[in-house]
Protein backbone atom coordinates (compact mmCIF):
# COMPACT_ATOMS: atom_id res chain seq x y z
CA UNK A 1 0.00 0.00 0.00
CA UNK A 2 1.52 3.74 -0.76
CA UNK A 3 2.06 5.20 2.18
CA UNK A 4 2.57 9.05 3.26
CA UNK A 5 6.49 8.35 2.98
CA UNK A 6 6.51 7.58 -0.66
CA UNK A 7 5.32 11.03 -1.30
CA UNK A 8 8.90 12.67 -0.77
CA UNK A 9 9.86 16.05 -2.05
CA UNK A 10 11.65 15.23 -5.68
CA UNK A 11 14.21 17.81 -4.17
CA UNK A 12 15.57 15.67 -1.46
CA UNK A 13 16.09 13.02 -3.17
CA UNK A 14 20.04 11.91 -2.31
CA UNK A 15 22.20 13.49 -4.55
CA UNK A 16 23.82 9.55 -5.71
CA UNK A 17 20.41 8.87 -6.66
CA UNK A 18 20.22 12.00 -8.88
CA UNK A 19 23.62 12.12 -10.20
CA UNK A 20 22.76 8.46 -11.66
CA UNK A 21 20.02 9.36 -13.19
CA UNK A 22 21.59 12.22 -14.67
CA UNK A 23 24.41 10.07 -16.32
CA UNK A 24 21.36 8.52 -18.09
CA UNK A 25 19.94 11.50 -19.48
CA UNK A 26 20.47 12.47 -23.38
CA UNK A 27 22.21 16.04 -24.20
CA UNK A 28 18.66 17.19 -24.34
CA UNK A 29 17.06 15.48 -21.40
CA UNK A 30 20.03 16.66 -19.01
CA UNK A 31 19.27 20.45 -19.74
CA UNK A 32 15.45 19.74 -18.57
CA UNK A 33 16.77 17.91 -15.81
CA UNK A 34 18.84 20.78 -14.61
CA UNK A 35 16.04 23.24 -15.05
CA UNK A 36 13.63 21.21 -12.40
CA UNK A 37 15.26 22.72 -8.88
CA UNK A 38 18.29 23.90 -7.50
CA UNK A 39 19.48 20.47 -5.99
CA UNK A 40 18.69 18.48 -9.53
CA UNK A 41 21.13 21.26 -10.99
CA UNK A 42 23.45 20.71 -8.60
CA UNK A 43 23.68 17.18 -8.67
CA UNK A 44 23.53 16.28 -11.97
CA UNK A 45 26.74 15.73 -14.53
CA UNK A 46 27.73 18.96 -15.97
CA UNK A 47 28.20 18.34 -19.47
CA UNK A 48 27.30 15.02 -20.66
CA UNK A 49 27.34 14.21 -24.09
CA UNK A 50 29.16 10.42 -25.17
CA UNK A 51 26.84 9.70 -28.30
CA UNK A 52 26.50 11.55 -31.51
CA UNK A 53 23.97 13.72 -32.87
CA UNK A 54 23.06 13.38 -36.70
CA UNK A 55 22.18 16.72 -37.72
CA UNK A 56 19.46 16.26 -40.36
CA UNK A 57 19.97 19.61 -42.83
CA UNK A 58 16.63 19.38 -44.82
CA UNK A 59 14.91 22.52 -43.32
CA UNK A 60 16.09 25.22 -45.39
CA UNK A 61 15.10 29.12 -44.51
CA UNK A 62 14.31 27.50 -40.60
CA UNK A 63 15.76 29.22 -37.68
CA UNK A 64 16.43 25.98 -36.16
CA UNK A 65 18.10 23.11 -36.58
CA UNK A 66 17.01 18.90 -36.45
CA UNK A 67 19.02 16.37 -34.63
CA UNK A 68 17.75 12.70 -34.30
CA UNK A 69 19.55 11.98 -31.07
CA UNK A 70 21.08 7.88 -30.55
CA UNK A 71 20.40 7.73 -27.06
CA UNK A 72 16.66 9.16 -27.08
CA UNK A 73 15.83 7.99 -30.75
CA UNK A 74 14.04 11.17 -30.86
CA UNK A 75 14.30 14.47 -32.96
CA UNK A 76 15.16 17.35 -31.12
CA UNK A 77 15.07 20.87 -32.59
CA UNK A 78 18.04 23.51 -31.37
CA UNK A 79 17.75 27.08 -32.58
CA UNK A 80 20.88 28.10 -34.75
CA UNK A 81 22.22 31.50 -34.89
CA UNK A 82 23.02 31.20 -38.70
CA UNK A 83 19.44 30.82 -40.38
CA UNK A 84 21.19 31.73 -43.79
CA UNK A 85 23.80 29.10 -43.72
CA UNK A 86 22.80 26.79 -46.59
CA UNK A 87 25.79 24.22 -45.84
CA UNK A 88 27.25 22.32 -42.53
CA UNK A 89 30.07 20.30 -42.11
CA UNK A 90 31.32 19.19 -38.54
CA UNK A 91 34.46 18.17 -36.76
CA UNK A 92 35.01 17.22 -33.42
CA UNK A 93 31.87 18.51 -32.80
CA UNK A 94 31.82 21.53 -33.69
CA UNK A 95 29.85 23.04 -37.23
CA UNK A 96 31.33 24.30 -39.76
CA UNK A 97 28.41 27.01 -41.25
CA UNK A 98 28.86 28.26 -45.40
CA UNK A 99 26.39 30.81 -46.28
CA UNK A 100 25.26 31.08 -50.03
CA UNK A 101 27.92 34.11 -50.52
CA UNK A 102 31.15 31.57 -49.27
CA UNK A 103 31.51 33.06 -45.71
CA UNK A 104 32.10 30.51 -42.73
CA UNK A 105 31.36 30.63 -39.38
CA UNK A 106 32.27 27.96 -36.95
CA UNK A 107 29.85 27.11 -33.94
CA UNK A 108 30.87 25.28 -31.09
CA UNK A 109 28.55 22.12 -30.33
CA UNK A 110 25.36 22.42 -30.55
CA UNK A 111 24.50 20.29 -27.78
CA UNK A 112 26.23 22.52 -25.46
CA UNK A 113 24.56 25.30 -24.04
CA UNK A 114 27.15 27.95 -24.81
CA UNK A 115 27.38 29.38 -27.74
CA UNK A 116 31.04 30.26 -29.46
CA UNK A 117 31.28 31.44 -33.11
CA UNK A 118 34.51 31.38 -35.02
CA UNK A 119 35.16 33.82 -38.01
CA UNK A 120 37.17 32.41 -40.57
CA UNK A 121 38.46 33.54 -43.92
CA UNK A 122 35.83 33.78 -46.71
CA UNK A 123 36.14 31.57 -49.92
CA UNK A 124 37.80 33.95 -51.77
CA UNK A 125 40.92 33.86 -49.60
CA UNK A 126 42.13 30.92 -50.61
CA UNK A 127 44.98 30.50 -53.28
CA UNK A 128 44.31 31.19 -56.80
CA UNK A 129 40.48 30.94 -56.53
CA UNK A 130 40.33 33.89 -59.23
CA UNK A 131 39.66 30.90 -61.79
CA UNK A 132 36.65 29.93 -59.92
CA UNK A 133 33.17 32.22 -61.21
CA UNK A 134 31.60 31.86 -58.26
CA UNK A 135 30.85 30.37 -54.85
CA UNK A 136 29.12 27.04 -54.53
CA UNK A 137 27.71 24.86 -51.43
CA UNK A 138 29.97 21.70 -51.99
CA UNK A 139 33.24 23.77 -52.40
CA UNK A 140 34.36 22.57 -48.84
CA UNK A 141 33.86 18.88 -48.56
CA UNK A 142 35.95 18.66 -45.02
CA UNK A 143 36.82 20.34 -42.21
CA UNK A 144 39.26 19.14 -39.75
CA UNK A 145 39.66 20.98 -35.87
CA UNK A 146 43.26 19.77 -34.51
CA UNK A 147 42.12 21.01 -31.34
CA UNK A 148 39.55 22.51 -29.40
CA UNK A 149 39.30 26.56 -30.03
CA UNK A 150 37.79 26.85 -26.10
CA UNK A 151 40.72 25.03 -24.79
CA UNK A 152 43.51 25.62 -27.43
CA UNK A 153 44.34 29.19 -28.41
CA UNK A 154 46.66 28.01 -31.00
CA UNK A 155 44.45 25.30 -32.46
CA UNK A 156 44.39 24.79 -36.14
CA UNK A 157 41.88 24.38 -39.22
CA UNK A 158 42.73 22.03 -42.26
CA UNK A 159 40.11 21.60 -44.63
CA UNK A 160 39.64 19.95 -48.02
CA UNK A 161 38.09 22.61 -50.87
CA UNK A 162 37.61 23.23 -54.53
CA UNK A 163 38.45 20.46 -56.42
CA UNK A 164 40.07 18.04 -53.22
CA UNK A 165 42.76 20.26 -51.92
CA UNK A 166 44.34 20.54 -48.91
CA UNK A 167 43.63 24.59 -47.35
CA UNK A 168 45.24 25.57 -43.92
CA UNK A 169 44.19 28.32 -41.82
CA UNK A 170 45.64 29.18 -38.15
CA UNK A 171 43.80 31.55 -35.95
CA UNK A 172 44.85 36.05 -36.24
CA UNK A 173 45.62 34.87 -40.50
CA UNK A 174 43.50 36.72 -42.82
CA UNK A 175 44.21 33.64 -45.45
CA UNK A 176 43.75 30.19 -46.26
CA UNK A 177 47.38 28.63 -47.20
CA UNK A 178 47.57 25.71 -49.78
CA UNK A 179 49.15 22.41 -48.92
CA UNK A 180 51.77 21.30 -51.39
CA UNK A 181 51.10 17.65 -52.39
CA UNK A 182 51.79 15.20 -54.69
CA UNK A 183 48.29 14.85 -56.11
CA UNK A 184 46.09 17.37 -55.05
CA UNK A 185 43.13 15.08 -54.97
CA UNK A 186 42.17 13.96 -51.23
CA UNK A 187 39.44 11.41 -49.81
CA UNK A 188 39.53 12.22 -46.29
CA UNK A 189 42.29 14.25 -43.82
CA UNK A 190 42.24 13.60 -39.82
CA UNK A 191 44.11 15.56 -37.38
CA UNK A 192 46.14 12.00 -36.06
CA UNK A 193 49.06 11.94 -33.04
CA UNK A 194 50.10 15.71 -33.49
CA UNK A 195 49.75 16.11 -37.09
CA UNK A 196 47.54 16.37 -40.32
CA UNK A 197 47.01 12.92 -41.82
CA UNK A 198 45.73 12.74 -45.39
CA UNK A 199 44.38 9.95 -47.95
CA UNK A 200 44.54 11.08 -51.63
CA UNK A 201 42.69 9.57 -54.87
CA UNK A 202 45.71 7.03 -55.24
CA UNK A 203 44.98 6.08 -51.91
CA UNK A 204 48.76 7.07 -50.51
CA UNK A 205 48.86 7.82 -46.65
CA UNK A 206 50.22 11.75 -46.19
CA UNK A 207 51.22 13.86 -43.12
CA UNK A 208 51.46 17.30 -42.78
CA UNK A 209 52.97 18.57 -39.50
CA UNK A 210 52.05 22.67 -39.24
CA UNK A 211 53.80 22.52 -36.27
CA UNK A 212 57.14 21.63 -37.94
CA UNK A 213 59.75 23.15 -40.03
CA UNK A 214 57.30 22.86 -43.49
CA UNK A 215 53.98 23.45 -42.47
CA UNK A 216 52.50 23.98 -45.60
CA UNK A 217 53.90 20.06 -47.79
CA UNK A 218 52.15 16.88 -47.53
CA UNK A 219 54.79 14.55 -47.28
CA UNK A 220 54.20 10.33 -48.32
CA UNK A 221 54.15 8.10 -45.22
CA UNK A 222 52.06 4.80 -46.71
CA UNK A 223 51.38 3.45 -50.14
CA UNK A 224 48.33 1.54 -49.84
CA UNK A 225 49.96 -2.06 -51.04
CA UNK A 226 47.78 -2.43 -55.00
CA UNK A 227 46.22 -5.91 -53.64
CA UNK A 228 44.45 -4.19 -50.55
CA UNK A 229 43.30 -1.56 -53.27
CA UNK A 230 40.55 -3.66 -54.45
CA UNK A 231 37.40 -4.78 -53.06
CA UNK A 232 37.70 -8.97 -52.78
CA UNK A 233 34.35 -10.65 -51.36
CA UNK A 234 32.13 -13.17 -52.09
CA UNK A 235 29.30 -10.96 -54.01
CA UNK A 236 27.24 -11.88 -56.66
CA UNK A 237 29.02 -13.41 -59.67
CA UNK A 238 28.53 -10.24 -62.49
CA UNK A 239 27.96 -7.60 -59.29
CA UNK A 240 29.66 -4.45 -60.14
CA UNK A 241 31.21 -2.43 -56.79
CA UNK A 242 32.32 1.04 -57.15
CA UNK A 243 34.79 3.21 -54.61
CA UNK A 244 32.70 5.73 -53.20
CA UNK A 245 34.95 7.48 -50.86
CA UNK A 246 37.82 6.56 -48.35
CA UNK A 247 37.73 8.05 -44.93
CA UNK A 248 40.72 7.71 -42.34
CA UNK A 249 39.68 7.12 -38.53
CA UNK A 250 41.38 6.52 -35.55
CA UNK A 251 40.55 3.60 -33.47
CA UNK A 252 39.48 4.11 -29.82
CA UNK A 253 43.03 2.51 -29.00
CA UNK A 254 44.97 4.95 -30.95
CA UNK A 255 45.34 3.35 -34.17
CA UNK A 256 45.20 4.57 -37.91
CA UNK A 257 42.19 2.65 -39.96
CA UNK A 258 41.71 3.21 -43.31
CA UNK A 259 38.16 2.44 -44.40
CA UNK A 260 36.88 2.38 -47.83
CA UNK A 261 32.87 2.53 -48.69
CA UNK A 262 32.09 0.88 -51.66
CA UNK A 263 28.20 1.14 -53.63
CA UNK A 264 26.57 -1.30 -56.03
CA UNK A 265 25.56 0.37 -59.03
CA UNK A 266 22.12 -0.64 -59.31
CA UNK A 267 19.37 0.58 -59.00
CA UNK A 268 18.48 0.70 -55.33
CA UNK A 269 21.46 1.60 -52.62
CA UNK A 270 23.60 -0.96 -51.68
CA UNK A 271 26.72 -0.42 -49.51
CA UNK A 272 29.68 -2.61 -48.23
CA UNK A 273 33.06 -1.52 -46.16
CA UNK A 274 36.25 -2.43 -45.95
CA UNK A 275 38.23 -1.99 -42.82
CA UNK A 276 42.04 -1.60 -42.99
CA UNK A 277 44.25 -0.83 -39.84
CA UNK A 278 47.74 0.78 -41.17
CA UNK A 279 50.93 0.60 -38.57
CA UNK A 280 52.87 3.80 -40.16
CA UNK A 281 55.94 2.66 -37.99
CA UNK A 282 56.50 -0.67 -39.49
CA UNK A 283 54.63 0.16 -42.70
CA UNK A 284 52.27 -2.76 -42.54
CA UNK A 285 48.26 -3.07 -43.23
CA UNK A 286 46.00 -5.46 -42.10
CA UNK A 287 42.03 -6.03 -42.34
CA UNK A 288 40.19 -5.26 -39.57
CA UNK A 289 37.27 -8.33 -39.61
CA UNK A 290 35.73 -7.06 -36.38
CA UNK A 291 35.55 -3.90 -34.16
CA UNK A 292 34.68 -5.16 -31.02
CA UNK A 293 32.74 -2.72 -28.57
CA UNK A 294 33.55 -0.11 -31.05
CA UNK A 295 31.87 1.35 -33.70
CA UNK A 296 33.10 4.03 -36.50
CA UNK A 297 30.94 7.43 -37.57
CA UNK A 298 31.55 8.45 -41.10
CA UNK A 299 30.06 11.05 -43.26
CA UNK A 300 30.11 15.05 -43.76
CA UNK A 301 32.71 15.08 -40.41
CA UNK A 302 35.78 14.35 -39.22
CA UNK A 303 35.44 10.37 -38.60
CA UNK A 304 35.39 9.27 -35.39
CA UNK A 305 35.03 5.59 -33.19
CA UNK A 306 33.26 5.52 -30.08
CA UNK A 307 33.53 2.67 -27.71
CA UNK A 308 29.82 1.49 -26.92
CA UNK A 309 28.12 -0.30 -24.41
CA UNK A 310 24.28 -1.15 -23.79
CA UNK A 311 23.25 2.31 -22.20
CA UNK A 312 24.21 3.78 -25.44
CA UNK A 313 21.75 2.55 -28.06
CA UNK A 314 24.28 2.58 -30.47
CA UNK A 315 25.19 -0.90 -31.79
CA UNK A 316 29.02 -2.48 -31.73
CA UNK A 317 30.98 -3.60 -34.44
CA UNK A 318 29.20 -1.33 -36.70
CA UNK A 319 29.99 2.11 -39.07
CA UNK A 320 27.79 4.42 -38.81
CA UNK A 321 27.23 6.58 -41.91
CA UNK A 322 25.86 8.96 -44.03
CA UNK A 323 25.47 9.10 -47.51
CA UNK A 324 24.96 11.22 -50.29
CA UNK A 325 24.46 10.11 -54.09
CA UNK A 326 22.92 11.43 -57.57
CA UNK A 327 20.55 8.39 -58.41
CA UNK A 328 20.06 8.11 -62.48
CA UNK A 329 16.84 10.34 -62.48
CA UNK A 330 19.63 13.35 -61.34
CA UNK A 331 17.89 13.48 -57.83
CA UNK A 332 20.22 13.17 -54.95
CA UNK A 333 18.99 10.66 -52.14
CA UNK A 334 20.90 11.35 -49.24
CA UNK A 335 20.52 9.10 -45.69
CA UNK A 336 21.79 7.57 -42.93
CA UNK A 337 22.61 3.98 -42.85
CA UNK A 338 24.25 1.34 -40.26
CA UNK A 339 26.81 -1.03 -41.82
CA UNK A 340 26.76 -4.44 -39.66
CA UNK A 341 30.78 -5.79 -39.90
CA UNK A 342 29.80 -9.21 -38.83
CA UNK A 343 27.45 -9.68 -41.91
CA UNK A 344 27.91 -7.14 -44.28
CA UNK A 345 23.72 -6.08 -43.44
CA UNK A 346 22.98 -2.97 -44.31
CA UNK A 347 20.42 -0.91 -42.19
CA UNK A 348 18.70 2.47 -43.75
CA UNK A 349 17.60 5.05 -42.28
CA UNK A 350 16.17 8.92 -43.12
CA UNK A 351 15.92 8.49 -46.37
CA UNK A 352 15.94 12.04 -47.57
CA UNK A 353 15.90 14.50 -50.92
CA UNK A 354 18.18 17.48 -49.65
CA UNK A 355 21.59 18.10 -48.79
CA UNK A 356 23.38 15.56 -46.48
CA UNK A 357 23.05 14.93 -42.76
CA UNK A 358 26.10 14.66 -40.65
CA UNK A 359 27.33 13.33 -37.53
CA UNK A 360 27.86 16.00 -34.66
CA UNK A 361 30.32 14.46 -32.26
CA UNK A 362 30.42 14.40 -28.39
CA UNK A 363 31.73 17.16 -26.71
CA UNK A 364 35.36 17.92 -27.50
ZN1 LIG B 1 17.79 12.85 -26.91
Amino acid sequence: MASTSMARNWAELPEELLQLCSQRLCPKNLLAFRAVCRSWQSAAVKERSDVPWLMLTNKRGMPWCEFFCLSCEQVHKKLFPEVMANGYISSRGWVLMTSRHGEFQVLKNPMSCYSHIIKLPNWNKFPNIEDLPFFYVGFICKFILSDSPTTSPDYKVMVIYDIGQLGLWKPGEEEWTAVNAPLDEFFDVIYYKGSFVAVDYEQRILRCDVDGPTPFEAQVVFQMPQRLQEFEHEYPSGSLWDLDQVYLVQSTTGSLLFVSQWEQLRSTITFRFRVLEIDLDTQTCTEVENLENTSLFLGHNSSFSLEVDEDHLIKPNCIYFTYFRLSLSQSSDTGMGIYHLKDGTVELHFKGKSSPSLWIEPCF
